[in-house]
């Protein structure tokens, strides 16, 4: 085996959405980069096994749930006949043109690749593990944006191919009979999305008593409703107590959970899982209950780096760890594990090593679950308003009354706005409904850009379209709406 030493002005450990981004800035920036990635492309668990494969097929599902339910605007197309190996290589597709674009722009921009398992040596060296060589870097930066995996429980029969993990769920091997979903949250109910298109039979098991437990109940709703028709079961406050390998499938026992409601209430220990059976045999069960950060796999000690029981580095709010001139950014620094959140830490990370005066100071995060209805919240939600005793105005303008949202033949979304009580400033928004997850991010600038209801609700927007629907709601706050006839 071979060695080669390197220098670099920084060094960027991981090179999904964060660490490209980080790297990218910091080349920009005029620093001498190397960017560290174990897998065989760029891009990371977002581009390859998650955010991008993960929404090719729920376009995927999102066409064959619209040719279904054409036939009640009078057009009907026969049963849709699904070539798994098409789809599949389509998905890959989409992702090869986006590692292809992101080597390109490495390229262009002079970072070296180094494709490797990369761990700390020393507060200034980084041994890199490829196939057949070993690369040294030294560096006099660094920032660590190693991500995070998939939570496993450890009594699970984890080495059964029926057993999966999101990866197994995009993979697509097969589409089972019957599939269980243990986890209510973004990836269980995105890829039950998927997966009911497909033809399984769905049930999900969820631990809270409602599912995405951090978003607000009245968005969820919707949701909630449609999926309860089409899926077999939804069990909420239920927890999985075995997985049992069989030869016919995997058996799994319910049990009801003593856990805390989404509103952090203590629920009933003891009993059943709601409606729950004692045990049911399933095809295949995908296990979704959260990601762990990879801290503790790239010998951060060996640099001084703190790293905390969890697995998660302590950052400041220039993404600096305990050691001064090594940064951390992405899902290793803190929840919530987001590709966006990530490429903002990144950003600010590169800027301050390139001596600028940069910090993350986002006033907030947008959350987008891409699930049919979409939902989508940013800012403060009102389950948080509630516990922090914060005065506030709220609006939620039902799309039942949007002529662009009936067109489309769907009328159960939502538009919901929250405003500071004294100041009709904007705190929190969330959508519910087909498109939501593009329509969040005028809620987002409305908060960084510190707009009340009154600017919202005195900006133009365009006729008709589901955009409406948030300044309707601001309407509803500055008593200006006239699409709907709100009793005085
Ligand atoms: P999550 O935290 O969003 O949801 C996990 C769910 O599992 C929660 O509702 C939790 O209450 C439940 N749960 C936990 N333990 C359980 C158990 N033993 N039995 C039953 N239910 C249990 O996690 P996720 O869906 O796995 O997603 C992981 C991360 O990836 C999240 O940070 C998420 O935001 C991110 N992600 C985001 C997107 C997106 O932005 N669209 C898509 C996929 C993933």
């Amino acid at each position: 085996m071979t060695e080669t030493v390197l220098n670099a002005e920084v060094v960027v450990l991981g090179g999904g959405p964060g660490g490209y981004s980080a790297a990218f800035r910091a080349a920009d920036l005029g620093k001498q980069v190397v960017l560290v990635e174990r897998e065989p492309v760029l891009g990371g668990v977002c581009l390859n096994v998650g955010c991008i494969p993960s929404k090719a097929l729920l376009h995927t599902a999102l066409i064959i749930h619209e040719t279904q339910e054409m036939a009640e605007h009078g057009i009907s197309f026969t049963k849709p006949e699904l070539d798994l190996d098409k789809i599949r290589s389509w998905k890959e597709s989409v992702t090869k043109t986006l590692n292809g674009g992101l080597s390109g722009l490495a390229k262009q921009r002079q970072v070296t690749v180094l494709h490797g398992v990369g761990q700390f040596t020393s507060a200034n060296s980084l041994s890199v593990q490829g196939e057949t060589e070993t690369t040294v870097v030294n560096f006099q930066n660094a920032i660590i944006a190693a991500g995070s995996q998939p939570t496993k429980i450890p009594t699970f029969p984890n080495d059964d191919p029926r057993l999966w993990d999101s990866t197994d769920a995009l993979a697509l091997s097969q589409i089972p009979k019957k599939l269980l979903i243990v986890g209510g949250g973004i990836i269980g109910l995105e890829m039950a999305t998927v997966y009911h298109a497909f033809g399984s039979e769905i049930s999900v098991v969820e631990l809270m008593d409602q599912i995405i437990p951090g978003c607000d109940k009245d968005l969820i709703t919707p949701l909630f409703r449609r999926i309860k028709k089409q899926y077999k079961d939804i069990w909420l406050e239920t927890r999985v107590t075995a997985i049992e390998a069989q030869e016919d499938g995997l058996k799994v026992s319910f049990d009801r959970a003593d856990s805390l409601s989404a509103g952090g209430i203590p629920t009933v220990p003891g009993g059943q899982g709601k409606g729950a059976p004692e045990s049911e045999l399933f095809d295949a069960v995908l296990v979704a209950v959260g990601r762990r950060p990879n801290g503790k796999l790239i010998a951060a000690d060996l640099a001084g780096v703190n790293v905390n029981e969890q697995g998660f580095i302590p950052v400041d709010k220039q993404q600096r760890t305990n050691v001064p001139h090594i940064f951390a950014i992405g899902d290793i620094v803190g929840n919530p594990m987001l590709a966006h959140k990530a490429v903002h830490e990144g950003k600010v990370a590169a800027e301050v090593i390139a001596g600028h005066k940069a910090g993350f100071d986002a006033l907030t995060i947008p959350s987008v679950a891409y699930t049919d209805p979409e939902i989508a919240w940013m800012g403060l939600t009102e389950t948080c308003a509630k516990q922090q005793g914060i005065a506030y105005d709220k609006a939620a303008f039902p799309w039942a009354a949007s002529g662009r949202s009936l067109s489309m033949g769907r009328k159960e979304g939502i538009t919901k706005i929250l405003c500071e009580k004294e100041t009709g400033r904007i705190l929190g928004a969330g959508m519910v409904g087909p498109n939501a997850g593009e329509l969040i991010a005028e809620a987002v600038l409305a908060l960084e850009m510190g707009a009340d209801a009154e600017d919202i609700s005195l900006t133009i927007h365009p006729h008709p379209t589901l955009s409406e629907t948030f300044a309707f709601a601001a309407e509803m706050i500055t008593g200006t709406i006239t699409d709907l006839y709100i009793k005085k």
